[in-house]
């Protein structure tokens, strides 16, 4: 029964011819490692100015872990934990942030209502590669988007385990907008979130967040499979307390 839904989905699945002249090798561009963030490393380097440079899409935070990011259509927005959003100036800069040149190779309708998990489901029957890492962007409505934001922090800073618990989560219901993300392969849990990673922004972009957890009414995924993975080291801390227990990262993102 569950191959025979694989098999459904992957029919489902439109591919699109690559736009004119559109001959790059899709990267995904990381400033950081996802477990410097995780061990408390919130002061970056690297300018929103910069990430643009590398990617129209993405998401990340802002310097002292002030919001989530999302960058979409070559716009970066930040979703503060006060629940307001706003496009960011180029002269942020940011800790932690992944982002990619989205130009999707192929499409997959998704025409009834899902939740979280089952919305990861179809989106796992269409990975073609277990391999790469695929980048994400699911447009819909939805009958309702959990999301939560983090306040902005100041050192000595604690561990990102110990700050969201201090989040703040916004509920929205009946909305319309997008999810961005990400999927990366387990083997790549010390450089960036493994499994499915969105951040969620109204169309109004009035609204948004990290996502903890969805209802989508329809929509429509756009996939974009991921061929390289350039991770900045340079503001990379000499000493990485993070041992590689995939119990804090568990709370952090899910
Ligand atoms: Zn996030």
């Amino acid at each position: 029964m569950i191959r025979r839904k694989a098999i459904v989905s992957l029919l489902a699945l439109v591919f699109l011819l690559p736009a004119a002249g559109c001959a790059r090798r899709a990267a995904i561009y990381q400033n950081a490692t996802i477990d410097a963030l995780l061990d408390g490393n919130y002061d970056g380097e690297t300018s929103v100015a910069r990430l643009k440079r590398r990617g129209d899409f993405g998401i990340g935070t802002f310097q002292k872990l002030d919001g989530e990011m999302v960058a979409l259509d070559g716009r970066y927005y930040q979703m503060k934990s006060d629940g307001h959003v706003v496009e960011i100036a180029d002269e942020v800069k940011t800790p932690f942030a992944a982002v990619t040149f989205f130009s999707p190779q192929y499409k997959m309708e998704l025409p009834s209502p899902a939740g979280y998990a089952e919305l990861q489901k179809r989106l796992d029957a269409a990975r073609i590669s277990q391999g790469r890492a695929l980048a994400i962007r699911v447009h819909g409505e939805f009958a309702q988007v959990k999301v939560r934001s983090v306040p902005a922090q100041s050192p000595p800073y604690r561990r990102l385990v110990d700050v969201v618990k201090e989040q703040s989560v916004f509920e929205y219901k009946f909305v319309t907008g997008t999810l961005v993300g990400f999927w990366f392969p387990e083997s790549m849990r010390h450089n960036n979130v493994p499994g499915y990673h969105f951040h969620f922004i109204t169309d109004d972009k009035a609204a948004g967040g990290h996502v903890l957890d969805l209802a989508l009414t329809r929509g429509e995924a756009q996939l974009l499979e991921i061929r390289a993975v350039e991770i900045e080291l340079e503001n990379t801390p000499p000493i990485i307390r993070t041992t590689g227990d995939s119990s804090e990262l568990n709370k952090v993102e899910k």
